[in-house]
Parts: structure tokens; sequence; C-alpha cells
């Protein structure tokens, strides 16, 4: 089940999206920006995945850059759904980018040839996700994107101490990440951006 805004701002690398939020997510993050959609429940609101199909090919390329599947973890669903959603957008002539935690590195992998750009949130287990195990397929996941695709967000700045940076890094560097500096304590959300 879907939720759907067609015009968005802050939800691509650059430029106008339409976004799909794919509803359902077993993490807990405590700075969730979508706790509605956490749920798998179904509810009255929803949408299917055709309605969603539906919506993109109503889409003016002239009007709109991005289609983005954000969530809830997308990765939950099924991986034919969401390659029907992204060759949908770019036979519209969308670019296509995903929004996940990359708890899936199997799903990433089979996603390479529909995803433009990969937004991959690289959380520290047991800090941010209530005991879940994330990190390693996270970092998994980091590795198997290629670079100039990547995008990796990594800082709550009222999480994150110095020491708790300093481990991402390495681990970051583990997977053959390279850093492009941020000033990562000016707001409260930093972005990594490969260099
Ligand atoms: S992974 Fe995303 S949707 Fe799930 S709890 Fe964390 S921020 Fe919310």
């Amino acid at each position: 089940m879907y939720r759907w805004i067609p015009f968005s701002l802050v939800d691509s690398p650059n430029g106008i999206a339409a976004v799909a939020f794919a509803k359902g997510c077993y993490f807990s993050c405590f700075y969730c920006h979508n706790p509605s959609l956490k749920t798998f429940e179904p509810e009255e609101e929803d949408l299917t995945v055709d309605d969603i199909v539906t919506r993109i090919y109503a889409i003016n390329p002239k009007n709109i850059d991005w289609l983005t599947v954000s969530g809830g973890e997308p990765l939950f669903k099924d991986i034919d759904e969401l390659k029907m959603i992204f060759s949908t957008a770019k036979s519209c002539g969308l670019k296509t980018t995903i929004y996940t935690t990359g708890c899936l590195p199997n799903k990433i992998e089979k996603l390479l040839d529909y995803v433009d750009s990969f937004h991959i949130d690289y959380k520290l287990d047991k800090v941010m996700t209530d005991g879940h195990t994330v990190d390693n397929r996270t970092l998994e996941s980091i590795g198997i994107v290629p670079k100039d695709r990547l995008i990796v967000n990594t800082v709550v700045t009222e999480l994150h101490t110095p020491d708790l940076l300093k481990a991402m890094e390495r681990n970051l560097e583990g997977v053959n990440w390279k850093k492009t500096p941020v000033n990562l304590l000016s707001s409260s959300t930093g972005i990594a951006a490969p260099a």
C-alpha cells in the first residue's frame, strides 16, 4: 500500500519530485518523519501499486524531474512492484530515486538497473533502530551502489557524538567510501555525498 504526493521540493537530489510513499517499516528511528506510514495495516486512504502507476502516467515530465519512492521502508515491498513503479517512471521520462535504510542489499542490487539515485540513510544499529541490526546490511548496500549514484545521510546532531561519527566514518571507509567535507554540526541532519 502506498501514499502519494504529486509535488515535492525536498524528496530528490535536486529539482521537483512526485513521491510514492511505500507504507510499512519495522524500524523505530526516534526522529522518524513519517511515523504514520510505519504501519503495514491497510487504511482507507491507501493506494495500490496500480494507482501509483496510473498517477505516474499522468505526470507531465516538463513539470516534474523525479519519481521518488520513500517510506516507510520501500525495500519491504515486493521487488517486482518496485521495479514496475520505477520502470513506469523511466518510460515517462522521469529520473528515479529511492529513500531507504539499505537494509536489504539483495534488493538494492536488483534495483540497480531501475534507480538513478540511491539515498541511503546509514543508521547505527541499536542506536537508532531499537535493537534491529541494520548496520552491516546498510554498509553492504552502500558498497553495491555506484558512487556517482549514491547519497548517504548519516547525521542527527542530537544523537551522534564525535566518537560515534568517527566510528561511522571508519565503517564507511571499509566499503571504499570517500567523504565529502560537510559542516556536520550546522543543521539537524547532515548529508555526505560521494567525493
Ligand atoms: S527507517 Fe524510516 S520509516 Fe522506518 S522508522 Fe526509521 S525513519 Fe521511520
